[in-house]
């Protein structure tokens, strides 16, 4: 059963989507379980997907790297997502701090910052959540003084992907006191080993494992005047416009671990006896199945023409919030669905159906919780 076909996926993203799946079935899902017992940072795979081409090639060929667009990252995405969750995210985010800096940057910033990330010497990061909030990108306190030499950051962030491995990290800081609160934040870039950065990893998480994200501390952190991504004020937007992309990829993330949460429970009710009868001779099994599918087959569909509209800058903000809810609430559903097919063996922590219903927890909150997501489908329609 091929659920990630490429028919709904546009010509020019298959080639690399072909490599993605080839890349995914020798280096990823073979080693799954076992980054996700050890939890440790899959360097390894990091490595050969470096090697592959396969990593922050979302990087333009100016800089570096290849230029993948929207559709290619989407593509990607479904393929090691459904391989593994974890390993996929570490694979994903060296770049992460990137986009922005390539869409606002200055030449300088471009050439010295972007293309050790696109030639995989270097990786990045993208620092907005903060330990009180990470909803409320208007609400958050981490600041940025200006001084005489450049800018000095203090606060604390959270959750960031990379923030102990990464050289380097976009962070999005409170520099004015505006009453228009979406105007008081802007973009720095932070090379980590600044004095007064400090991160640690956060504690184990139950999903995810293979990817790493820290708690991170500016204390009388200087940068010089000329890390400023773009214009003082602007963060707030550049952060809105940048989701939308991003939140296109996540749903590719919920795609993926529901093609792998069908694909597991078809295999296991296909290959197990009750009642003197194959478990997937039951017409209450088959429903179940065919619930999954037809969630996932919708979900695909959105995710597919939501990735056309913003890449097209058609209501991009809506778009992105419907499909990124849409498709991973489609990967809770299937996975929890996968699970109660399994019967007691879900429970077994080295099963791939447990993994997957641990990782799907996670995209329906990072990116903008789906509570936010709502909030934007329904604001953007009025
Ligand atoms: C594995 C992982 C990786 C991550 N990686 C990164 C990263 O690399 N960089 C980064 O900056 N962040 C990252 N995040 C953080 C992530 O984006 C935040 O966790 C997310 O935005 C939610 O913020 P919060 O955890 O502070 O929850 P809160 O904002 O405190 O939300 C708590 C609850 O309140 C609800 N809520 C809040 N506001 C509203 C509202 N207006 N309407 C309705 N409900 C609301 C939420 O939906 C949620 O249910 C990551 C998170 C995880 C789990």
């Amino acid at each position: 059963m091929d659920l990630l076909d490429d028919s709904v996926v546009p010509e020019h993203a298959r080639d690399v989507k072909q490599q993605a799946r080839e890349f995914a079935a020798e280096h990823i899902e073979p080693n799954a379980e076992e980054y996700y017992r050890t939890g440790e940072y899959p360097w390894e795979i990091l490595e050969a997907g470096m090697d592959a081409g396969l990593v922050a090639q979302d990087i333009s060929e100016e800089y570096g790297g290849k230029g993948y667009d929207l559709e290619q990252i989407l593509a990607i995405a479904e393929e090691f997502y459904k391989a593994d969750a974890g390993i996929a995210l570490t694979l994903q985010l060296a770049s992460f701090g990137c986009e922005i800096v390539e869409q606002y940057g200055s030449e300088e910033q471009k050439e010295e910052y972007l293309r050790p990330v696109a030639e995989n010497e270097q990786i990045s990061g993208l620092a907005v959540s903060e330990p009180e909030t990470g909803s409320d990108l208007a609400g958050m306190t981490t600041t940025a003084e200006k001084t005489d030499e450049g800018w000095v950051l203090n606060g604390e962030k959270y959750w960031i992907g990379n923030g102990v491995e990464a050289d380097w990290v976009t962070v999005y800081a409170k520099t004015g006191d505006k009453e228009d609160r979406y105007s008081n934040y802007s973009m720095f870039i932070v090379e980590t080993d600044t004095e007064g950065y400090e991160a640690e990893h956060i504690p184990e998480k139950m999903g995810m494992r293979a990817s790493k994200q820290a708690h991170i501390v500016f204390d009388d952190c200087a940068v010089p005047e000329e890390n400023l991504i773009g214009s003082e004020g602007g963060g707030f937007y550049m952060l809105a416009d940048f989701f939308n992309h991003g939140r296109v990829v996540v749903g590719g993330h919920g795609l993926g671990m529901a093609a792998a949460a069908i694909e597991e429970a078809w295999a296991f009710v296909h290959d197990r006896s009750a009642f003197g009868r194959d478990v997937s001779e039951f017409q209450a099994v088959q429903h179940d199945l065919a619930d999954m599918l037809i969630e996932f087959e919708s979900a695909r569909a959105l995710n597919w023409r939501a990735a056309e509209k913003v890449a097209g800058h058609d209501n991009a903000g809506y778009w992105a919030a419907l499909c990124k809810t849409k498709s991973t609430e489609t990967a809770v559903q299937c996975a929890e669905r996968g699970m109660q097919l399994h019967g007691g063996r879900s429970n077994l922590t080295d099963r791939r159906i447990a993994r997957v219903y641990r990782d799907v927890r996670i995209p329906v909150i990072y990116e903008g919780t789906n509570a936010v997501q709502r909030n934007l489908i329904y604001r953007q329609r009025q």
